[in-house]
């Protein structure tokens, strides 16, 4: 058979990578032409964006702190008002995932450029997709447009990450990698960011963990989450990612949380039908990679299992219908059965 031909698109946007990095944003505001911006931000990044208000001047329109979790439509209404009172023309977003969804639902809906600051290792920041709430539903929309023209990675942002979130997103970060390896649209580029994403998180995060306050092994942990997100952004995503919908969706659980405790029993349910994928892991792993990242999953005080989560077991048979209804592209057919028992092991 001959090799299907891939197609690479390469979305233009401009990142910053490096400790301080933050202190070039208001020069990016102004590369932008901006001259009214909207910071949002979420709680946690509170001392970053008083930070940058304060360099910002009065370039800075208005300050929006409420960004909360899979981008509640109801929240962008009460940030668009902002917007149209100030008359804003550039959004910055300072946080994790929901601080930078919220901008790229307030950029789709006025055609603002964003600049997006991540402070965790969930990827948005690099992804052309939006996840939106609205009465508990939650859809997704992916556009071009969507991405955020620039990306400021700093650090040390990142250093006020408790132990559990950095463990819990980093383990996110590599969700998104082992899933582009065996992705049905993965290419040469996709494994090469997976690869070296994979490689960043497993080697350097028992380090960071260790030492909380290591700005060198938090750097290459943030550049793997980095490659991690263009990973996300390039290839098909499949159980993992879907089952991380479905019970998110059903139950509304926690983000990182959720994926962290996911991630080893979906690589044990897959691996050993993708085993160019099994193959790099175990490499990068330097044991089994099952074992390695289950091992750490369990490393943190939060919930570590779907009951801990408030997940009821008696419900698990519905998820795996629902994944088997309309199945994400995934190297291994999911079935019913087998995919009520993955899910009894991850409870
Ligand atoms: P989050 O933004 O909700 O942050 C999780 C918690 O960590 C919050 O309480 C936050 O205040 C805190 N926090 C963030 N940065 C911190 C820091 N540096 N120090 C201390 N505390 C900090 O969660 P997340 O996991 O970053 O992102 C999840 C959201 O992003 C979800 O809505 C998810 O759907 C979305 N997401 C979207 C994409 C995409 O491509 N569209 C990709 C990944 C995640």
């Amino acid at each position: 058979p001959v090799a299907p031909v891939t197609v690479h698109e390469t979305l233009p946007s401009r990142v910053l990578v490096g400790p301080g990095a933050r202190h070039r944003i208001p020069g990016e505001i102004e590369r932008l032409g901006a001259r009214r911006v909207l910071l949002v931000a979420t709680g946690s990044a509170r001392a970053a964006a008083g930070e940058l208000a304060g360099a910002l001047g009065p370039r800075l329109a208005a300050r929006f702190d409420g960004a909360v979790v899979h981008t509640p439509v109801a929240v962008t209404g009460e940030a668009m008002e902002v917007v149209g009172e100030t008359s804003a023309d550039a959004v910055v977003a300072i946080g994790g995932g929901s601080a930078v969804g919220l901008a790229k639902a307030l950029s789709v809906r006025t055609g603002m450029p964003q600049v997006a600051v991540p402070t965790t290792y969930a990827g948005s920041e690099v992804t052309p997709v939006l996840g939106e709430t609205e009465n508990g539903v939650k859809t997704t929309r992916r556009d071009p447009a969507i991405t955020p023209g620039t990306v400021v990675y700093d650090p040390e942002l990142t250093l006020t990450m408790p132990a559990g979130l950095t463990l819990t997103s980093s383990l996110n970060a590599l969700a998104h990698a082992v899933e582009a390896l065996w992705a049905p649209d993965a290419t040469a580029l996709s494994d090469a960011l997976a690869t070296e994403a994979a490689d960043g998180i497993l080697t350097v995060l028992p380090h960071v963990l260790a030492d909380l306050s290591a700005l060198r092994g938090r750097g290459r942990l943030q550049e793997s989450a980095w490659l991690a997100g263009l990973c996300l952004a390039r290839t098909r995503t499949g159980l993992h990612h879907q089952l991380a919908h479905v019970l998110g969706g059903m139950f509304d659980l926690p983000h990182a949380e959720l994926h962290a405790l996911l991630l080893a029993h979906v690589m044990a349910f897959n691996l050993p039908w993708a085993p160019k994928a099994a193959a790099r892991l175990e490499r990068i792993a330097g044991g089994d990679p099952v074992e390695v990242v289950g091992r750490l999953a369990g490393g943190h005080d939060g919930p570590t299992t779907l009951g801990a989560l408030g997940v009821p077991r008696d419900a698990l048979r519905a998820v795996a219908e629902r994944v088997v209804d309309r199945p994400y592209p995934n190297p291994r057919p999911p079935e019913t059965e087998a995919l009520t028992r993955l899910l009894y092991s991850a409870w």
